[in-house]
């Protein structure tokens, strides 16, 4: 019997492996017992004590989640850190099976993992010193007390609300620690997506943005995608590191954007949105979560941005933004999904028919792609070992070969099981892992 459980979310993930495993011929004994448990770590405390800047001290709860891993055990389990309201266990149970694939699609030699702060209010509303705090005291748990962000087990890096300076706090805890306790030589990095200043490889904060934009390229070159203009119109939903750069970067790669939006708000302007009028950061880059008010258009909500006519339609802020209620009214020709989940699966039932899906283990691995560089090159890797990039313009090369590559083996699946790039994508993954873990464990634990 196959393994069920009543998280719908999880639920539909097991039935893309079982289909997946169907398909490729994969032993079941890895589908149920590999793929679909999660056998490793799952630990959530619910006594994060922080000082906050006016007012009590404020407790919160965190949890880190760890699902497979299916290369040997010098490889971490990987996975961004969440601070926000609306983080649970349940859902980061989500993120991190599907972290295991998007690892896979890329080939990166990762297991898949997510951690998450569930905070009170939404983020943009507690100081920086504040949300400092808040992940120093992240760190003490699972550093010092738990031992389990370190960098070969998990090594987690920014995601929704994080910075790459909340990746430097941790970053600084983990070497504190392990300055005072004896870590039998502790080598590396225990996070990725740290400041370049303090060790980050360059471009990774764009990594996200600019491979989906590869793979678009790639795809609108080589695949039997919809026709587009020649500076075809996007929406983007989130301006963070994600979508912000993503603006940024189809701005300059001849992209129409006519639409952006924000946790404050959204505006629509099929003439163009004007780049300079966008809020900005004292240092340079777009403010996430910035005010659009002064940007010129039509304003609206950032559930309307949604429906709104474009060619490609971005949604690079959070999960289910795609509904069954929305889904019918969505216009546009191309949905590349640069957030995680940002489609329920009842949406994607019915957009699959009638648009080009991207999906978001595909589209959105280059943020991971990059982490495994910084990973790499804190370990030392000699250069011929290991392709590690080191400049702005080495992280950009190597990630146009990566994300092109696994653009022609996604489309080679699709081709053969007649599928789409969801399909593809989770058929590539599942085949590169559940033959990994063939290897790993050379059938020890098959049904005699
Ligand atoms: P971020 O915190 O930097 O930015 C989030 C953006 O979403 C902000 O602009 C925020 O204002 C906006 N937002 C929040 N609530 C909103 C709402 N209700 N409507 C519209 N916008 C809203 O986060 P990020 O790192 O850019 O991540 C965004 C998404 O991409 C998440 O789903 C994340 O898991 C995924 N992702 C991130 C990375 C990465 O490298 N950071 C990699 C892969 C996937």
């Amino acid at each position: 019997m196959p393994l069920k459980t009543s998280e719908p979310l999880l639920q539909s993930l097991y039935e893309k492996v079982e289909w997946a495993g169907k398909l490729l011929n994969v032993p079941e004994w890895i589908v149920e017992d590999e793929l679909k448990l999660f056998k490793c770590h799952e630990l959530t405390v619910g006594k994060l004590r922080v000082e906050m800047d006016d007012g009590p001290p404020e407790r919160f709860a965190a949890t880190v989640v760890l699902h497979c891993q299916p290369y040997y055990h010098d490889k971490p389990y990987k996975g961004g850190i969440r601070l926000s309201h609306t983080v649970t266990p349940s859902f980061l149970r989500v993120l991190a099976f599907e972290m295991t694939f998007k690892c896979g699609v890329v080939d990166l030699e990762f297991g898949g993992g997510k951690s998450g702060i569930r905070l009170k209010k939404p983020v943009n509303q507690y100081s920086p010193k504040e949300t400092t705090r808040i992940m120093e005291a992240f760190s003490e748990v699972f550093i010092k007390e738990h031992k389990i962000i370190s960098p070969r087990y998990y090594v987690p890096a920014t995601d929704m609300g994080t910075t790459p300076e909340n990746m430097d706090t941790i970053h600084g805890k983990f070497w504190e620690e392990a300055r005072n306790v004896s870590t039998g030589g502790a080598v590396g990095t225990a996070v990725t997506g740290r400041t370049v200043e303090n060790g980050g490889i360059p471009g990774r904060e764009e990594a996200t943005a600019l491979g989906g934009l590869i793979v678009l390229d790639r795809l609108r070159e080589i695949a039997n995608m919809p026709k587009l203009r020649n500076h075809p119109t996007v929406i983007v939903q989130g301006l963070g590191q994600v979508g912000g750069n993503f603006v940024r970067l189809a701005n300059l790669r001849g992209y129409k954007v006519i639409g952006v939006s924000n946790i404050s708000g959204a505006v629509f302007n099929p003439g163009g949105i004007d780049f300079d009028e966008l809020p900005k950061l004292p240092n340079g880059p777009i403010d996430p979560n910035g005010v659009l008010d002064n940007v010129t258009g039509e304003q609206c909500t950032s559930e309307e941005i949604l429906l709104k006519p474009c060619d490609i339609l971005v949604p690079a802020a959070m999960e289910n933004v795609i509904t069954q209620a929305n889904a019918k009214k969505i216009k546009c020709k191309v949905l590349l999904e640069l957030a995680n989940h940002p489609t329920s699966q009842a949406a994607d039932n019915e957009l699959s028919k009638k648009i080009y899906v991207i999906p978001d283990i595909f589209a959105n691995a280059g943020g991971v792609s990059a982490s495994f560089w910084e990973w790499s090159l804190s370990l030392g890797h000699p250069r011929h070992t290991i392709q590690t990039p080191e400049t702005l313009e080495e992280v950009r090369s190597n990630l146009t070969a990566q994300m092109q590559a696994a653009t022609e083996s996604v489309l080679s699946y699709a081709k053969k099981h007649e599928t789409d790039l969801r399909g593809a994508a989770w058929l590539k993954a599942t085949d590169r892992i559940s033959s990994k873990l063939v290897k790993k464990h050379r059938g020890l634990w098959a049904p005699k």
